[in-house]
């Protein structure tokens, strides 16, 4: 059964139009990743899936679980079970990082045991009472957001780019975050949770079994394939190059 179906998405901000016509069908238990180069509405698609509001929906449908989301306001989105790790994710003051994860592990039906647990074992156990994301580094921030989401035990996970600006002893412990967060219910091998990842280095691909890929282009999804294979076509041939051999070749 198909989890997250997105039909002719297009998606703009302010006056600019971003996303032209994105089509995409994620079924339960797979993990889709997103490459593109900067710029190509990476984030905006994730953005519009999880309904901020700033990204506005100029056509097409959203569909999660066979429910239109589209027009459906964020909290709703989180409740039905999409949780998100954003790129940049805001430093709000006065706000501590443990109030968000309190009000997480309500989404995610999760105690005040479950929170500590989970804290420590994503080494953010100082900064539980610190500010959100105020000072803290790059890893942090990264290792910060995968906790909220754990706690959020969503069946969709958007994650962009969480392998960005951290060394490898964080991709490291994110990659592991990662992946048991997409096989958190895993039962007789059968995955459950579903997942986008957009990557642009591809590290966290050593450490989550990814099923496809494609790349955004201009607004549009191309070229889908095998992670791994994408991933060295564009080393190898750049996105331009990578595109052009995939337009030959249908
Ligand atoms: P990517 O994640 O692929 O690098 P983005 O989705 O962040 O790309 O951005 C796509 C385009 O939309 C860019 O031209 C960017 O400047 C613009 N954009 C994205 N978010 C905003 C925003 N909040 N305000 C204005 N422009 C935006
Ligand atoms: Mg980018
Ligand atoms: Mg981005």
């Amino acid at each position: 059964m198909g989890v997250l179906r997105v039909v002719n998405l297009g998606v703009k901000v302010g006056e600019k139009k971003i996303l032209k016509n994105v089509n995409l069908f994620i079924k339960e238990g797979e993990t889709f990743v997103l490459f593109g180069p900067n710029g190509s509405g990476k984030s905006t698609l994730l953005n519009a899936l999880i309904g901020n509001p700033s990204y506005k929906v100029t056509s097409g449908r959203i569909l999660f679980k066979k429910v239109d989301i589209t027009n459906l306001p964020t909290n709703e989105r989180v409740k039905l079970g999409i949780g998100i790790a954003f790129q940049n994710p805001p430093k709000i003051s006065g706000v501590k990082l443990i109030d968000v994860l309190r009000y997480c592990a309500r989404v995610g039906g999760y105690g005040e045991d479950k929170i500590l647990e989970l804290a420590e074992k994503m080494r953010m156990t100082d900064h539980l009472y610190r500010e959100i994301n105020m000072g803290f580094s790059g890893g942090e921030v990264k290792r910060s957001e995968l906790l909220q989401l754990m706690l959020m035990n969503p069946d969709l996970v958007l994650l962009d780019e969480p392998d960005s600006g951290v060394d490898l002893e964080n991709v490291a412990l994110i990659g592991e975050a990662i992946r048991t967060l997409l096989e958190r219910d895993k039962e007789e091998g059968e995955r459950t949770k579903s997942g986008i990842i957009i990557t642009h280095q591809g590290h966290i691909l050593d450490y989550v079994d990814a099923d496809y890929a494609a790349i955004l282009y201009n607004g549009r999804i191309a070229c889908i394939g095998e992670p791994k294979d994408i991933l060295n076509q564009i080393r190898n041939h750049g996105y331009e190059g990578c595109l052009a051999k995939c337009l030959a070749n249908m």
